[in-house]
């Protein structure tokens, strides 16, 4: 890392000098006066070109142009005010804040920029949506998550994700701020979009800046940011799906920060995974987005004993799975979402959810409760079956929203067991005996507890 930076650094401090370079060229140029010269010693002046940079309201361009020599390269960044984003070039097709141009005729450009909705997911990195100096933690904000991008991930990608997580934030709330880092395949574009992850951090005097690049992109880290590149990288070298993403905290930040493989089923990249696959990951972590700041502001330890107590997962991975996938075949039933192809029913959703949870919960853990499914043990029927509590629990008190109604706004007070009881009548306990005897019955009869979407 310390070799690509420094090798950045020589490349930014040779082009100044190139830059210089020519504008002193331009000054001592004097002004060409075109009378035919016969004789010999043909001192051939370049052509001229005449390059005029303006930046509409709402934000700066780096150069105003100048007088150039026919062929000189120049790039021009742009930078969006406060409140504002950079909304593309007159006078260029380019969507870069950042354009290169090589002067081969004169040349006009403006800068334009918008104001920022609060409607949009904010995708700039040299902006923020929010108040830097406020703490927002545990509140509801009025602005929308901010996702962020490696280069050679495509329009889709891009689109997918930001649609999904507007629809998550509007289905759960605006918590925030939220920063979703989403990585391609392509390491270098990897490493360059942590760069930038760092370089805010140390702007927002979070993180010294080569700590945070260790880190970061240390391939021996299971939740470093280079390892979801590494996901995206083996699903092509391998031709294999899978993906990874998850909530890495950012509480010592007032920030949820989360992190996403390739979403490559937003490109259509194999068959039978479409879109809606990516856009229910999303909605998953997003929910964790919620279930945390409901218990953000406590100590770690704290935090962990109401929202996992003794370390069982099955209600934050089971309520954010069973949560996703309700709230995607509920909005695709009423016409909210719209996609191409189907992703079938969320009844059939579960009915994978029950065998493949039973499988393992068979291979691993026979005689364990709901409750004893951790992140270290028996993880993937925590995930599957957890869903089911979480579905089965909300039938039980007939509404599909319990988690958000009652269960999450009363769990920092009331701690886990009292939320739990507030929200479903009786004892985490009972709820467990009763669970593993629903386990027990046909699939049909227990597919009679899912709305059928
Ligand atoms: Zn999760």
């Amino acid at each position: 890392m310390k070799y690509s930076l420094s090798l950045l650094s020589i490349c930014i401090l040779s082009f100044i000098i190139v830059f210089s370079c020519s504008t002193e060229e331009e000054e001592s140029v004097s002004p060409v006066v075109q009378t035919p010269q016969p004789e010999p010693e043909p001192t051939t002046t370049p052509t001229q070109y005449t390059l005029t940079v303006t930046a509409a309201e709402g934000g700066t361009v780096s150069s105003e142009g100048g007088t150039y020599d026919e062929g000189t390269e120049l790039t021009i960044t742009v930078t969006a005010n406060q409140g504002y984003i950079f909304d593309g070039w007159e006078g260029s097709n380019s969507p870069e804040k950042s354009l290169t141009i090589s002067l081969n005729s004169n040349i006009s450009l403006i800068a334009n920029f918008r104001t920022m909705n609060t409607t949009d997911i904010n995708n700039d990195l040299s902006v923020f949506n929010y108040d830097i100096y406020e703490d927002y933690t545990e509140q509801i904000v009025d602005f929308y998550p901010n996702a962020f991008f490696t280069s050679d991930l495509s329009d889709k990608v891009v689109n997918g994700i930001n649609l999904a997580l507007k629809t998550a934030a509007d289905e759960f709330g605006k918590y925030g701020p939220v920063e979703y880092w989403v990585f391609g395949t392509d390491k270098q574009a990897a490493l360059e979009l942590i760069n930038k992850f760092c370089e805010r951090r140390e702007y927002l005097n979070q993180w010294n800046l080569s700590d945070c690049l260790r880190e970061q992109t240390d391939e021996t880290l299971d939740y470093s940011m280079i390892a979801y590149q590494k996901i995206g990288e083996y699903v092509i070298l391998n031709n294999e799906p899978q993906g990874g993403a998850g909530h890495n905290g950012g509480f010592q930040w007032g920030i949820h920060q989360l992190s996403s493989s390739y979403p490559f089923s937003f490109d259509n990249l194999f068959e039978g995974i479409p879109p809606q696959d990516d856009f229910k990951t999303v909605l998953h972590e997003y929910f964790h987005v919620y279930q945390l700041s409901s218990v953000y502001n406590l100590e770690d330890e704290v935090r962990d004993s109401k929202i996992k107590p003794d370390g069982g997962i099955w209600m934050i991975e089971g309520g954010a799975e069973y949560m996703a996938n309700y709230t995607l075949f509920k909005l695709i039933n009423n016409g909210t979402l719209d996609f191409d192809q189907s992703y079938g029913s969320l009844r059939e959703k579960m009915r994978n959810k029950m065998n493949n949870g039973k499988i393992v919960k068979e291979e691993n853990c026979p005689t364990s409760k709901l409750n004893e499914f951790t992140y270290q043990f028996c993880t993937q029927a925590g995930y599957e079956l957890g869903s089911w509590g979480v579905a089965y629990l909300a039938n039980k008190v007939n509404n599909q929203n319990i988690l958000l109604d009652t269960f999450y706004p009363n769990l920092k007070e009331l701690g886990f067991e009292a939320a739990f009881n507030l929200a479903f009548g009786y004892s985490s306990k009972e709820f467990y005996e009763e669970f593993d005897a629903f386990l027990e019955l046909p699939i049909e009869q227990q597919l009679e507890i899912i709305p059928n979407i």
